[in-house]
């Protein structure tokens, strides 16, 4: 599971504290020391955990906290509500067009889990949601991609739009979009290329994609393993494509909760899903409580 070790961590910070009745500033202090290595040790990304010290701390010392009968647990759920905002606050879900199709560009880089997202979450909304999507190959540099995407299709029994490698990708999308409105799918979602790296040839291609099929969502796949990296992707990519959402893949794998704690923050974007597991049925919406109360144990 993930975050187990930062979960410890916290979990041993507050059990400290509560073994005391009454506590001092200096106990205090000696916690929110320990949440820090803790974030710290998850791979939060610095500053973010500067502030988020700096907010707890506040709220503790302004509060009767001190003064009161049980104040560990007062300052759990402090720093249960601030895990909750840095991780969002709310629940954010897909943005539908209100008439018409929803188009869903995904962007990330090479080996984000872009493709297997594609599907979990396409199968995800046709259960959910009634949604009638349908899938498109827009990366035409690794004809893998387009196999992969086919078979994922098959397995889900959802109509996958190609026209091979030799298209422009620009050009896959727009037509796709125009076969979902001739043919009544409501939703359509543009798998496209990724690197490993980002570069400025990939970034081009997505934004004039972008600006042809003005996408109701571009929803950002990351690797929730690389922890911080994580969100200095997301950073970069939401400064060229105003994306709209996040994807943390992987979190099944991911036992420190870096990326989580740091994207939205980093970003200013909700993450939306996270994929959690190689299954298509493994993706859940992100719920910043449910995932901080996790955090806290
Ligand atoms: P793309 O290059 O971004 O399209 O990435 P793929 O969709 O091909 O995924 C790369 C690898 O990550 C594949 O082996 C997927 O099965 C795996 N993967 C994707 N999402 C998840 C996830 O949430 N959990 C786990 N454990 N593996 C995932």
């Amino acid at each position: 599971m993930a975050f187990e070790s930062l979960s410890d961590r916290l979990q041993g910070a507050v059990e400290k504290m509560g073994k005391k009745g009454k506590i001092q500033e200096a106990d205090l202090k000696e916690m929110m020391r320990e949440v820090r290595l803790a974030l710290l040790e998850a791979d939060v990304n610095f500053k973010v955990v500067k502030d988020f010290v700096k907010r707890v701390n506040e709220r503790a010392l302004n509060s009767e906290v001190l003064q009161s009968l049980s104040p560990a647990q007062q300052v759990v759920k402090i720093v249960n509500d601030e895990l909750t905002d840095l991780m969002g606050g709310e629940q954010v879900g897909l943005n539908y067009a209100d008439n018409g199709v929803t188009v869903i560009m995904m962007a990330g880089l090479q080996g984000a889990g872009k493709t297997t997202t594609v599907g979990k979450l396409a199968n995800l909304i046709r259960e959910q949601d009634k949604r009638k999507p349908l899938l498109v190959a827009g990366d035409v540099y690794r004809p893998a991609a387009i196999n992969q995407l086919q078979t994922i299709g098959q397995q889900l029994d959802l109509p996958v739009f190609s026209l091979g490698t030799d298209a422009n990708p620009v050009e896959i999308a727009k037509q796709a979009v125009a076969k979902a409105e001739a043919e009544g799918y409501d939703t359509v979602f543009i798998d496209t290329a990724g690197r490993l790296q980002i570069d400025e040839a990939l970034m081009t291609e997505l934004k004039n994609i972008k600006q042809t099929v003005n996408p109701d969502e571009i929803l950002l796949t990351v690797d929730a393993m690389s922890g911080q990296e994580a969100a200095n992707v997301a950073k970069t990519f939401n400064e060229d494509l105003d994306i709209t959402g996040v994807v943390l893949t992987k979190i099944d794998g991911d036992s420190r909760g870096g990326a989580a704690l740091s994207i939205v923050s980093v970003t200013g974007q909700p993450i939306k899903f996270t994929g959690t597991g190689e299954k298509l049925s493994e993706i859940e919406k992100f719920y910043p409580d449910r995932m901080a109360n996790r955090i806290l144990g």
